[in-house]
């Protein structure tokens, strides 16, 4: 994984503000296991190595092992920005 910068930290809690967490648990959108927000990775959709940016429509929260798993990989991207496009016009609309 890349070395976290001060602008990585800035994507992450962003990004963790978007999520839902229940008291404390996030729920992995590949696994659907719950973590710890520690055990818990900011992924970027659209891989950084194919110009994935920070923005919110880019990033999903899913935990360490499925990141790991994930990689640079393309394979899941159209079907997690469609969820991830839903998801948030859900919260945008609250509900
Ligand atoms: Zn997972």
């Amino acid at each position: 994984m890349s070395k976290e910068t001060n602008n990585d930290r800035r994507y992450r809690d962003r990004a963790f503000e978007d999520v839902d967490s229940n008291h404390g648990w996030y729920v992995c959108k590949k696994c659907g296991r719950h973590f710890r927000k520690g055990d818990m990775d900011i992924d970027h959709i659209i891989p950084q190595k194919y110009g994935g940016n920070n923005t919110r429509g880019n990033l999903q929260c899913i935990c360490k092992h499925c990141n790991r798993s994930k990689g640079a990989s393309l394979s899941d991207t159209v079907p997690d920005l469609v969820s991830r496009r839903i998801e948030l016009a859900k919260r945008d609309l609250g509900k």
